[in-house]
């Protein structure tokens, strides 16, 4: 079988720590990779993710990331007409320096392709608590959830798109990559005992967002009678508060009774318009970037990071979003629980994208070379996804990979029978097994 790329994912300091030219020395010799990409837009998140201390930088145990900065050089006309602008470093180490421009430079003299994300969130909390607290999701209730942007606000909107067409516009770069949360997902975790955690993750998405006034008026455009959708789903958010007795004891009935999730949407249509109305707010984000960024440049692969266990409880309808996306990179780090048994979720997860996505679509799988991942899960993930159908393999994350780990993708690609071929057809199925069999 031929898979076209193994992408490895960076982060600026790990430039700065490790030396880029040390860094693809290593990817390229134990795990084949032709691809990187920077984690350009960077959420607040202490790295490595997954365990105490790194494995192999040698100049920090750890590293404590700044909120939401970019790490590439912002274009200030590319902004011109956005009241948000991308906030770059302050780290003294960081600043000033075109920490993408470099990884671009590096990859392109090993002829590979390059990247860039944007991560989970795109304007720090900072900046939300304050002069940006307009942009955030609201609950219910009207509180904010920080950090977390309603694609329904215009000026969200007006920021993606600059986002994407700076860096479009001023990077040699063959795709972008987003992770961006959707929509809050209320309370996912079961609550209180229940027969079903389904069902309880459906009436805990009335605890999300948003219940903004861009939401309300998105939602008035559509027709949709948005004061009695919210009072009736304002009756099962009531209900997680026991001083709210009435609403509280119908709650709990509901989760101790044999209703399902279909029942629950069949007599409350309010509860499946609020889940339609924000899959049609990010499906239309993503229509509006995909639109922009293709018209400055046709070629650039615009690229989903698909990470949520559950999209439907976020606003994604994969179906709807993947029109509106070039490749879709599904997230699924299953090895690094440790768990055998996991492994099983990553092929159903696997079968899951790419039932949305349809069998054309370039789909990537990722596998997690980190702790408590094994050589054996490694190499069970990079089987499991050529047996759903990928196409590609990309790695998460470097940083926190010990070197057994990172051996493993280069030798369970070969016990495979996976040769990484950038000029290989789409699909490396049965194409690629009559262009064997033919040589
Ligand atoms: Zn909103």
């Amino acid at each position: 079988m031929f898979w076209r790329e193994v992408v490895a994912s960076l982060y600026a300091w790990d430039l700065l720590d490790e030396g880029v030219e040390h860094i693809l020395d290593v990817l390229e010799r134990d795990t084949r990779i032709n691809s990187t990409y920077l984690v350009a837009l960077m959420h607040d998140e202490k790295r490595p993710l997954t365990d105490f201390y790194y494995p192999h930088n040698p100049k920090r145990k750890v590293y404590w990331t700044e909120d939401s900065r970019a790490y590439w050089m912002p274009s200030p006309e590319a902004y011109a007409h956005s009241r948000i602008k991308p906030l770059t470093s302050d780290n003294p180490e960081l600043q000033g320096h075109d920490w993408l421009q470099e990884l671009i430079d590096a990859s392109r003299r090993r002829g590979m392709t390059v990247g860039a994300e944007l991560s989970h969130t795109w304007v720090d909390k900072a900046r939300t608590r304050g002069e940006l607290a307009d942009i955030v999701q609201r609950d219910i209730y009207g509180r904010p959830f920080e950090g977390q942007v309603c694609v329904n606000h215009p000026d969200v909107r007006v920021y993606g798109v600059a986002l994407y067409v700076d860096l479009a516009s001023h990077y040699d770069i063959d795709f972008v990559q987003t992770c961006l949360r959707g929509f809050h997902p209320g309370r996912g975790q079961p609550w209180a005992s229940s027969t079903s955690p389904e069902l309880q993750r459906l009436t805990g998405v009335t605890l999300g967002g948003c219940f903004c006034e861009h939401c309300r008026a998105a939602a008035e455009r559509q027709g949709v009678d948005w004061g009695a959708m919210v009072s009736r789903l304002r009756w099962i958010a009531d209900g997680y508060d026991r001083y709210n007795h009435r609403q509280a004891f119908e709650l709990n009935l509901l989760w101790q009774s044999s209703t399902t999730s279909t029942a629950l949407l069949a007599e409350m249509p309010e509860l499946y318009q609020f889940l339609s109305l924000r899959n049609r707010a990010i499906t239309s984000f993503f229509q509006e970037i995909y639109g922009a960024v293709h018209k400055i440049k046709p070629t650039i692969d615009v690229r989903l990071n698909h990470f949520a266990a559950y999209p439907e409880l976020m606003g994604i309808d994969l179906r709807a979003v993947g029109q509106f996306m070039d490749s879709v990179r599904s997230s699924d780090y299953a090895e690094q629980s440790g768990d055998p048994a996991r492994m099983e979720w990553k092929r159903a997860y696997l079968h899951s994208v790419r039932r949305a996505i349809g069998i054309d679509k370039y789909f990537l799988s990722a596998i997690s070379p980190r702790p408590k991942a094994t050589p054996e899960l490694v190499k069970r993930g990079i089987l499991i996804s050529a047996q759903c159908g990928a196409d590609a393999l990309t790695i998460g994350h470097y940083d926190g990979a010990w070197p057994d780990c990172l051996r493993a993708i280069g030798e369970g690609l070969d016990e495979a029978g996976i040769v990484i071929d950038r000029n290989a057809p789409v699909w490396g199925g049965r194409a690629a097994f009559e262009q064997v069999s033919r040589s």
